[in-house]
């Protein structure tokens, strides 16, 4: 009930332009479907296989994301379940959710996600190469690439991320000017239950909210 309850107050205040993911790592089906009945829409799961296990038994009414990362040897099992993908971080694995896609009919829609804060050891791909990163996979009959996520900086201070957002934002916009007659450009995922905020100020128009939801995360077995 306190999670329903949490989920409706925070998006009675959600611009109707956002999509809200509830982030559901380690969180269990029951407190998914409470979010749900609290009015949410899209669920996103970092692993494959503990999202294969809450899909069986929270259904397909929602949209389910990607939202950690793709290890290859997943890719055939993740383009089944999820309906996108917002984690693309090379051109290898974009030919191999191609390749998978295509063997099932299906377009995956993927984000390519950026380390906006170029820190060293970070998931994603630095600004600079996303437009090499388009080139490659604009070809592809699987994959159909919508936008961009970050995660952005780790920090004490949310303020702080607001650079990464920025940049992050002004890549996203660049993108969709040059390729307004190539691609779909439609999402920009960023923000957390810290940051959300911040990230809808600088244009987000998809956050992954855990926390606010269902409180502070405890280590258990899904
Ligand atoms: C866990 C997670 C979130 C949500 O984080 P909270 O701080 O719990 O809101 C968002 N995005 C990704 C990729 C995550 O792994």
């Amino acid at each position: 009930m306190i999670i329903r309850e949490r989920v409706k107050s925070i998006l009675e205040k959600m611009p109707l332009s956002v999509k809200v993911v509830a982030a559901t790592k380690k969180r269990f089906p029951n407190e998914i479907v409470e979010a749900i009945n609290g009015g949410i829409e899209a669920i996103g799961e970092n692993y494959v296989q503990e999202a294969e296990k809450k899909r069986e038994e929270v259904g397909t009414l929602v949209q389910w994301h990607l939202i950690g990362h793709l290890q290859k040897n997943k890719v055939t099992r993740a383009v089944k379940i999820f309906d996108i993908i917002e984690t693309l971080d090379s051109v290898s694995l974009g030919y191999a959710i191609d390749k998978e896609s295509r063997k099932i009919n299906k377009i995956m829609p993927v984000l390519i996600e950026v380390n906006s804060a170029e820190e060293t050891g970070k998931q994603g791909i630095p600004l600079s190469e996303i437009n090499s990163l388009i080139e490659q996979l604009l070809p592809l009959e699987g994959i159909k690439v919508v936008g961009l996520m970050t995660m952005g900086r780790l920090t004490e201070d949310p303020e702080e991320i607001r650079p990464d957002f920025r940049n992050t934002k002004v890549a996203f916009d660049r993108i969709r000017e040059m390729y307004s007659d190539k691609l779909e450009w439609q999402y920009l995922s960023m923000g957390m239950s810290d940051t959300y905020k911040i990230a809808i100020q600088e244009g987000a128009n998809i956050v992954r909210i855990g926390t606010a939801f269902f409180g502070q995360r405890e280590d258990k077995e899904i």
